[in-house]
This record gives structure tokens, sequence and C-alpha cells, in this order.
């Protein structure tokens, strides 16, 4: 015989139940899910909140499969690797959709603002390094100064045709690369389709680069960690909300010969990889396309010019730059958002 007692217990958790069920019918529940796939060459996870989190990741994931085929250096029917690979008369020309003229518009005006740190049209010369098919080498300094030859950013034009589409040319023998940028490009597309999915959440890694959107269910800040050039231990954390967190390192892809590492990041004055003091850039912003171009940039300038750069932008991102020699580099809008757990020096900069 089952006890009063137990038929007490059951028919309030039925009650309770059934309450439940009434509240949900009124309010969506909120549930988390996660995703890991692999695109534009590298691993990417994400993590959701909201009514229908699965269906979101989803989405991000075609998104991102889709952006990739469109301005992917080696799949044939990119709009990049088509105007790459044109050969006929003086100038070359694509017609392109609005947002993926966007994308090198932008790179363009980050290029014209860096007198050239950025250059999104390097394409022959990381080629000729071999980053492009992993058959790496040192070239002549006579094959370098020929490869330089084709990487003028002013010689690209977009020609707006309408709301839809535009026409980009550049000088036969010119090629891109959006290497750089696109993943942070992705990233922003990414969070803009999370949120139509009514994610209130949510926290994506694009190989590396982190992007958020809002902060963590409970109202705290996502914790992001900063990887360690030296080591699998992060060298710290960053607590934030809405955010991109994106780093570029020189120990990301390299390779060595004669006990000398070449880097994947170059100089488009000298055509050769950049080989200065830093070990990485950590910029945060709130475009992940912005971070990204810069990340890569203020690598290239170096920590003067970099610091140079931030004082005079210093309301659009913070950075930190860790140095070969341990040290930390980070602007005073990080002070109480940083928590460093590995042992660097630590130096603060402030922007007047
Ligand atoms: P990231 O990992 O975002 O720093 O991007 C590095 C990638 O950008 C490289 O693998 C190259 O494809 C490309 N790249 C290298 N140097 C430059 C540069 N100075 N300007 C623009 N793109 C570059
Ligand atoms: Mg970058």
């Amino acid at each position: 015989m089952i006890p009063t007692r137990f038929l007490f217990i059951s028919l309030c958790f039925l009650i309770f139940i059934a309450c439940q069920k009434d509240d949900s019918a009124n309010t969506p529940k909120s549930t988390e899910s996660a995703k890991s796939f692999e695109a534009m060459n590298t691993f990417m996870s994400l993590k959701s909140f909201g009514t229908d989190p699965e269906k979101a990741n989803d989405a991000v994931e075609a998104l991102i499969a889709n952006i990739e085929t469109q301005i992917s250096t080696t799949k044939e029917g990119s709009y990049i690797y088509k105007l790459n690979h044109l050969n006929e008369g003086e100038e070359k020309s694509v017609e392109t959709p609005a947002q993926i003229a966007n994308l090198i518009s932008f790179s363009l005006s980050i290029a014209k603002e860096t007198d050239g740190a950025f250059n999104p049209t390097l394409f022959p010369i990381i080629h000729l390094w071999g980053f492009t098919t992993e058959k790496y080498r040192v070239p002549s300094d006579t094959e370098i100064k020929e490869a330089l030859t084709a990487t003028d950013f002013n010689k690209v034009s977009l020609s707006y045709q309408n709301n839809n589409s535009a026409i980009v040319t550049m000088k036969n023998g010119m090629m891109m690369d959006m290497g750089a940028i696109g993943k942070g490009f992705a990233g922003d597309q990414a969070i803009q389709l999370l949120k139509e999915k009514e994610i209130t959440s949510a926290i994506m890694d694009l190989g590396g680069n982190v992007q958020t959107l809002g902060c963590k269910p409970d109202g705290n800040p996502w914790k992001v960690g900063i990887t360690n050039p030296w080591g699998d231990a992060p060298i710290g954390g960053i607590a934030i909300c809405n955010k991109a967190v994106i780093t570029s390192g020189g120990y990301e892809r390299y390779f060595e010969e004669n006990g000398k590492r070449y880097i994947h990041i170059f100089d488009s004055k000298t055509g050769k990889p950049v080989d200065n003091d830093l070990a990485s850039v950590t910029i945060i912003a709130e475009s992940g396309m912005y971070a990204d171009a810069l990340s890569t940039t203020l690598f290239v300038m170096g920590k003067e010019k970099a610091i140079d750069f931030y004082k005079k932008n210093h309301e659009k991102f913070q950075m930190i730059l860790v140095m070969n020699d341990k040290t930390l580099v980070y602007t005073e809008g990080l002070q109480d958002i940083l928590t460093i757990t590995y042992p660097v020096k630590k130096k603060a900069i402030i922007k007047n």
C-alpha cells in the first residue's frame, strides 16, 4: 500500500509541475546550448543562451561557412579568389555583394589610416614566403622587391552599383587577403545574427578571436583568458560584456630556418616577417572586425607606434602588449578589469 505521506508529496509535486507549465506557456524559458565546428582553417566554438539557442548556433555555423566561401583566398568560388586569379588587361574587376565590398572598403580605410602597416594586398608577399602553401622558404631580396611592386593598396578601388553590390577593381598582378580581418568580420555578423535569433547572452571563440554578446546570464561579465605565448596557463583574464577580445601573436604561425624564426605577420614596407620585441597584441573593442584589424596592425607597428596610435584613438579600444621580455603593457581602461596571473612585469599606460 502507498503511504499517505507519499501521495501527499506526489500531489504537491504534480501541482508544482502544472504551475511551472502554465508559467512557461506565457514566458518562454531561456536555455543554454554549446556547439563546436571547424571553419576558416580553425576550430570554433560558441555557447548561447536564449529561447532556442541550438537553432541560433546552427545558423551561426551556416553563416560562417557562407562567409568563408565568399572571402577565402583558397576556395575557388570566393570573390577574393576570383579577383586574385583574374589575369587580363591592365586592371581586373569583380562584382561583390555590398557586405563584402564593405569589408574590403574597411580594410582599405585601416590601411590608409595606418600608412600601410595594415595592408590587405600583401598576398603576393605572404605567398612568396610560403605561408599560403606551407612550403616555407626565405626568398631573395630581388624576389621580395619584385613582389612588393604588387602591394600598393591605393591601386584598389570600389564602385558601389546600388545598395546591393559593388565593383572591386585593382591593378593586374595584385592579390588580396582578408586573413587579418576575416574572423572578426565573421564574428560581428554572428553577433548580429544571434541578436536577431533572440539570444540574450553568448560567447564565441573563433580560433582565438573571442566575441561576446551581453554579459553572462547571471549578469556578471564574461572572463576571457589572455593566451600565454610561453605556456599553457593564460597570462591572465579580462572581465567584459558585449566586447571582442582579439589577439595576434607571432607564436600562432611561423617557420624556422638556421635558428631564426619567421612569423606570419608581415611588415609591408620591407616585405619581411615582423621582427620586433612584441610577443602578442590583444585588442579589446566593440567591433570584432576593428579589433582583428588592429591586433595585426599594432603588432606590425611595434610598441612605441602602437602606444601613439592608442593615444590618438583611446576612446575606440583598449590593448595589451605582451613583450618578449615578459613585460605586460596595458592601457588604463583595463586597470579594473584585467587580472594577471602569470609572473610578468606590469606597466600601465595612460592616454596623455
Ligand atoms: P592575424 O592572425 O589576425 O594577426 O592575421 C594574420 C594574417 O594576416 C596572416 O596570416 C596574413 O594572412 C595576413 N597578414 C600578415 N601581415 C599583414 C599585414 N601587415 N596587413 C594585413 N594582413 C596581414
Ligand atoms: Mg587580425
